[in-house]
This record gives structure tokens, sequence and C-alpha cells, in this order.
């Protein structure tokens, strides 16, 4: 519902201008004699006074008057406007958070928990997001003015409003403890809405919804249970499911990991993490070629933790970023430190996919080979296939700006992904490390046997070495050694030791 229209204002400032110039033209025909003869017959008073005068004065009073009029009732409107839109969203015209926030608190005032539950859905169109990046913002507000009308239009009043312009906020009654069946149906209706595409010049767009449910407790207010509704809607989104139910467990689970992260980056500050060296040897010769740098947490109550055990939780977090560089300034510190002691060894650093994603890590990277006086050439930045999922463009052009600095890149677990292949003409890869995974029992599994020979042979003729991961026995290296693998790495020869540890062995 739009309350001022542009067109209406148009037209109605069009009709004063009529009025204006009609009474400007014939006003004389009509109040002059009328004038004239109210002028006689009345007394002096207010009324003369304003007839008295010639018709230009009167024409002058009677438009100031009329302008009067007029702006009172443009601003009464305006003001009627603004009020409108305090409470309501301005692209779909439907309450908006704060009126929704009144609305649930009202209808949570007159529940009757003993005879049905009650159910806050938060809908939100999945892939609006891709949607927004090809069609203008104009285009965008219809589409979702359109999604409105349609929820509007299938649920009526139980769809309260909007939390932000696309997050449709639902009030759905049921059945008691019948929640599921409850979704289940809900999902059907919600899933038929869209099930034609909307159009938006002339291209059709097929939506995906995302919904998070709470059910009503007894004790919630408005901001709780929109808050649970929302926590089950961010958890849909990161599970990739179409729906998700509000979880009190998830609670727990969100209140530890945030006090796992608080933890971590308490960590960086107090230098807990660590970074461990794990030789890689020249498979003909038996001599460390370099080292790989892993990282070790020496978590004060929880003794030594490996990678597996923290990584993963900081993977998708901003942690990460400040991982990386924590891990590359100590990675040059180490490897100036072993230089110095005349120790000729490359060393490897391992790099998230996401690390690949910041657009200051080259730049970093680069201050820092300054402020250590380092030589790139022999450093290895590791990298995984799944760096090449989510923004492959980006990753590309990181790691060839990398590379560009002098460094070396290292494609990790090397055929543990679907596309390993692919990436090999995409950018330079000085060394392939094979996963452990086909490492393991070589020299009795046949098929590892020929798939590791052939990825010998291809890294070979594009001229990068191979690293073989994980080799623990005589007999895996011994076959390695055979088909001309030029590294390996495992505790065949050692396991990844501190820095101390391998200070005191090489010198
Ligand atoms: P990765 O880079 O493939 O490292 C090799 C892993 O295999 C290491 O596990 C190493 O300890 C283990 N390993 C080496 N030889 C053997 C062996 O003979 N037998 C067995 N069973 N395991 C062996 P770790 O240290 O637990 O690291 C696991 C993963 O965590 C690494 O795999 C790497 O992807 C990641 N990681 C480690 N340090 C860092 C780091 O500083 N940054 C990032 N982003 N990731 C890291
Ligand atoms: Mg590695
Ligand atoms: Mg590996």
């Amino acid at each position: 519902m739009r309350l001022f229209s542009k067109s209406k204002l148009v037209l109605f400032s069009l009709l004063l201008c009529i009025l204006f110039w009609f009474m400007e033209s014939f006003g004389h025909y009509f109040l002059l004699p009328n004038i004239h003869s109210v002028g006689t017959s009345i007394q002096p008073g207010i009324l003369r006074e304003l007839f008295s005068p010639s018709a230009h004065e009167l024409y002058t009073r009677i438009s100031i008057i009329v302008l009067i009029l007029v702006f009172s009732i443009v601003a009464q409107l305006m003001l009627n406007r603004q009020k409108f839109f305090a409470t309501h969203d301005m692209i779909t015209t439907l309450p908006n958070r704060y009126l929704v926030q009144k609305l649930i608190t009202d209808r949570i005032k007159r529940f009757d928990t003993s005879k049905c539950s009650h159910t806050l859905v938060i809908c939100k169109p999945s892939n609006l997001a891709l949607i927004r990046r090809i069609i203008s913002t104009a285009e965008a507000d219809n589409l979702i003015l359109e999604i409105a009308t349609k929820m509007k239009a299938q649920f009526g009043d139980t769809l309260l409003g909007v939390w932000k312009s696309d997050n449709f906020v639902l009030l759905l009654r049921h059945e008691l403890h019948h929640h599921d069946k409850f979704v289940e149906q809900f999902l059907k209706k919600v899933s038929a809405i869209f099930e034609k595409p909307i159009y938006v010049s002339d291209f059709p767009f097929h939506f995906e919804l995302t919904l998070g449910a709470c059910e009503y407790q007894t004790g919630y207010n408005a901001n709780v249970w929109v808050k649970n509704s929302y926590k089950a809607l961010s958890k849909a989104f990161s599970e990739a499911l179409k729906f998700s139910s509000y979880n009190k467990a998830d609670d727990r689970e969100d209140q530890d990991y945030l006090r796992f992260i608080g933890e971590f980056f308490g960590a960086l500050k107090q230098n807990e993490l660590t970074l461990y060296l794990q030789p890689k040897v020249d498979i003909n010769t038996n001599k460390t070629d370099s080292f790989e740098a892993l990282s070790r947490w020496n978590h004060p109550n929880k003794g030594l933790l490996t990678p597996g055990q923290y990584i993963p939780k900081i993977e998708e977090r901003v942690a990460i970023l400040d991982f990386a560089r924590y891990n590359i300034e100590l990675a040059f510190d180490y490897f100036v430190k072993l230089q110095a002691l005349n120790n000729k060894n490359g060393l490897s650093i391992n790099l998230s996919s996401v690390n690949l994603h910041d657009h200051e890590l080259t730049h970093f990277i680069k201050e820092k080979i300054h402020q250590h006086q380092i030589d790139p050439e022999y450093i290895h930045f590791e990298i995984t296939e799944t760096s090449f999922l989510s923004n492959p463009e980006l990753a590309i052009k990181t790691l060839k700006s990398i590379f560009k600095l002098g460094f070396k890149i290292s494609l990790d677990d090397f055929g543990t992904g679907f596309n390993s292949l692919s990436y090999l003409n995409k950018f330079h890869v000085d060394e392939i490390k094979i996963d452990r995974s086909f490492i393991t029992n070589i020299d009795t599994n046949f098929i590892n046997q020929i798939i590791v020979k052939n990825m010998t042979i291809l890294a070979h003729s594009i001229k990068a070495r191979v690293c073989a991961e994980g080799i623990e026995t005589e007999k895996e290296y011994a076959f390695l050694k055979s088909i001309g693998c030029d590294l390996g790495q495992g505790y065949y020869w050692s396991k990844p030791k501190s820095f101390q540890e391998t200070l005191d062995e090489v010198t």
C-alpha cells in the first residue's frame, strides 16, 4: 500500500495550477461583482476587511489561504507516510522488525499453550544474493515485492512481516506435539509458491527458500524467539538444508565454539601456537632436503594439540587469516635461524584454502621477506585442491603473485580431490605431494602402485618434483625409490619435532 505516490502528487499539483490559472484569468468575473455588492452591505469587521480591497489584493489573499491549506495537507500526508514507514518496510510495505516485534509480543500474551503450539518461521530466498549480482537494484526491489505479494496471498495474517527486507517472519499455529508433521506440510506449501519462476526482464528466476523455525517455549519473549529462529536459519544455511528447527543443544555448541575462538585468539597472543618440523628426505641420497612446518598448540590444560583438533574449527573464520600470518612469520623466523647455522634446507609452509582468498596475504608476505631478509627460493607454500573450490580465479591470482615473489608452490594431498589433474596447467607447480592414502602398504597394493607410478611420470613431465607422504616402512620406501620418486616424508625417517629438537639435530 503506497500512501502518497509520485503520480498522485503530480496530478494534485497540476490541478492546483489549473485552479490558479482559472482564478487569475476569470476570478474578476465571479468575485468582483460579489465584492462590490458584499462591500456595500456588510458592516466593518473581518469579512469586510477581507473583501473590501481591490480584486488583485483579494486574489493574493485567497491564494495565500489556498497555499496554506495545500501545504498543511501535503505536510500531513508526508507525516503519515513517515509514520507508516517507521513501522513498515520500504520495499514490501509489510510490517518491519519494530512492528513485527510488537505483533509477536501481543500474540504471546494471547497464547493458550495448553491447546496448541506456535512456531515462528523465518523464511529467506537463499539464492537472492546471487540473483542480485545480475539484476539492477530496482529490479531486485520489484522481485522482493513480488515474493512478498505471493507470500501474503498464501499465508495471509500468519505472515507477520519482514525482519530485514527479504527475511519473512511467519507465526504459525499448529496442534500440540505435532511440530514435525507441521513442518513437513508447511514446507510443501512454501515450495508450491515458488514452483513457477518469477520473470524479471523476461528472464525466469527460480527461487529456493531456506527456512529456520523455532517452536514457542514458555518464558520466550519476542527477541529470544526471533533470535532462536535465526539460529535455526543459519544452521540450515551452513548445512545446505531447506529447513532447520531450533534445538537447545545447539546453543551449548555455540557457547563452546565462542569460548574456543576466544581461547584460540588468546593462544595466538600468548604464543602458545608453534610449528613442529618434519624432514622431507631426498629418496636417492637419504639426506634431508627440507622441512615441512606443521602447526601445534601447546594448550595450557589439554597438552599438545595437533592441527586436526583446531584448524577445522577456525577454517571458515577470520581467525584463519591471523593464524596464517602467525605461521608465516614464525616459519620465516625459524628459516633464518636455521640458515644462520649454515643449514641449506628449505622450508614448506601450509596454507588453508581460505588464505588464498585473502587479498592482503601477498602484501604481508612481501613485507616479511624484507623484514627477515629471506630468500624465497627456499620456501614452498603447500596448498590443497580445496583451495580452488569456491573462488578458483582469486585463488589462482594469489598463487601467481606468491610465485612472482620467488616462492615455490607445492600441491599437497595430491590425488584426494576430484580435480587433481585440472590444476596442473593453471599455474606453475614445483612439487606434487602424493597423499598418504596411496602410500600406505604400497609395496603390496598393486592398484596404488600403478596410480603412484603414473603420478610420478606425470609430475616429471611437467618438471615438478614428487614427494611421497607418510612413508612408514622400509618396503614402502624401497618401492618408491624404485619408481623414481624424488622425496619422501614420514615416520620412517622422523615424526614432526619441535624447533629446539630440530636445532639440536642439525648442529
Ligand atoms: P599435511 O600438510 O598433509 O601434513 C602431513 C601430515 O601427515 C601431518 O599431520 C604429519 O604429522 C602427518 N604424517 C607425516 N608422516 C606421517 C606418517 O608416516 N604416518 C602418519 N600416520 N602421519 C604422518 P599433522 O601435523 O597432524 O597435520 C595435519 C594437516 O594439518 C596437515 O596435513 C595440513 O593440511 C594441516 N596443517 C598442519 N599445519 C598447518 C599449518 O600451519 N597451516 C595450515 N593451514 N594447515 C596446517
Ligand atoms: Mg602439507
Ligand atoms: Mg599432505
